[in-house]
């Protein structure tokens, strides 16, 4: 059972997505990049060097619902003939934009983001919601955590590996340790958790640190000998990239700690002095990136919470 990635251009920041191929009954595709004509003309490259069309495909498998995995997914299932697509139930993205929720917009509000903040945000996220389109509840079968995707000459088991995304899936090949991670795992940056609001109880705020420090070390409990990521090389030595995240995680909780005056601080307001210099789409990566960190520390009992007008205001555990 042979993995094939291939690499496709994105308009983001992030630079080209991986996907990656499966190219043995039923021929199956791992992510699809985003709806853009080069994209779409890279996989189409992709997969006749591969000896394969679009129509081969008979199963799509997201690794998570961001517009550069799943922005072509409806396109391909529709040019496939009604190919399978499985993207994990706690996923939203592909569904309809992650702002567009209420309850999304209360969540920025209680990390205290300004109104205007949230409508240029609103604004910027309607543009990358362009690169997607919306797949209906029906078109899709579920990842169950555990289960696995059956090939003619081998298996993936699928691993919910929530934290970037609540709905984040991995998928392991027993065999030889082969992992393909999504955006749990990449090479040059740590993922970027997004704010998103917790899928059992969508008034509350997902805990996307705590649960990717669970799922990295899921990951490492297979003691990965490649790992195929969602950007960038794949990673040999995942033991040194494990080690790394849990420096930089380690580093920056107690950074974002230092950073919070003793009159307090709104996650918004520690996300404007964490990236002073962040504009457009990043001041809503750099709050989210803030959020899951002050979560951390507060359910660490290192930060206290209390709520003032609305909002968050995070303060350092007074002495005595
Ligand atoms: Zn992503
Ligand atoms: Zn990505």
């Amino acid at each position: 059972m042979k993995i094939v990635p291939i690499s496709l251009p994105t308009p983001f920041y992030i630079g080209p997505v991986n996907v990656y191929l499966i190219a043995e009954d039923p021929i199956t595709i791992i992510d699809t990049g985003p709806k853009t004509s080069e994209a779409i003309a890279a996989l189409r490259t992709g997969l006749k060097d591969a000896g394969l069309r679009v129509a081969d495909l008979r199963r799509i498998v997201l690794t998570h619902a961001h517009e550069d995995h799943c922005g072509l997914a409806r396109a391909l299932r529709d040019e496939a003939k009604d190919a399978e697509v499985l993207v994990h139930s706690w996923e939203t993205g592909h569904r309809a934009g992650r702002l567009e929720h209420e309850d999304n917009l209360r969540l920025l509000q209680r990390a205290g983001v300004p109104d205007d903040e949230i409508g240029a945000m609103r604004k910027l996220y309607e543009g990358v919601r362009q690169y997607a389109d919306s797949l209906e509840d029906d078109h899709c079968r579920e990842l169950n955590d555990g289960a696995e995707l059956e090939f003619e000459g081998g298996a993936l088991r699928i691993v919910h590996t929530p934290g970037h995304t609540p709905g984040s899936c991995s998928f392991v090949r027993e065999a030889d340790r082969t992992i393909i991670a999504g955006d749990c795992v990449l090479k040059r940056i740590t993922p970027n958790p997004v704010i998103s609001p917790d899928p059992i109880d969508r008034s509350r705020r997902f805990r996307s640190l705590a649960e990717y420090l669970v799922s990295l070390a899921r990951v490492r409990s297979f003691a990965p000998t490649l790992v195929f990521g969602g950007h960038g090389e794949p990673i040999r030595d995942f033991e040194e990239l494990f080690n790394r995240y849990l420096r930089l995680i380690r580093e920056r909780q107690s950074r974002i700690i230092d950073l919070i005056p003793k009159s307090g601080a709104t996650p918004w307001e520690v996300s404007r002095s964490l990236f002073p210099d962040t504009d457009d789409v990043h001041r809503f990566l750099a709050v989210s990136e803030a959020v899951a960190h002050l979560d951390y520390a507060h359910s660490e009992g290192k930060l206290e919470l209390e709520m003032s007008d609305g909002r968050e205001v995070y303060r350092q555990i007074s002495s005595g």
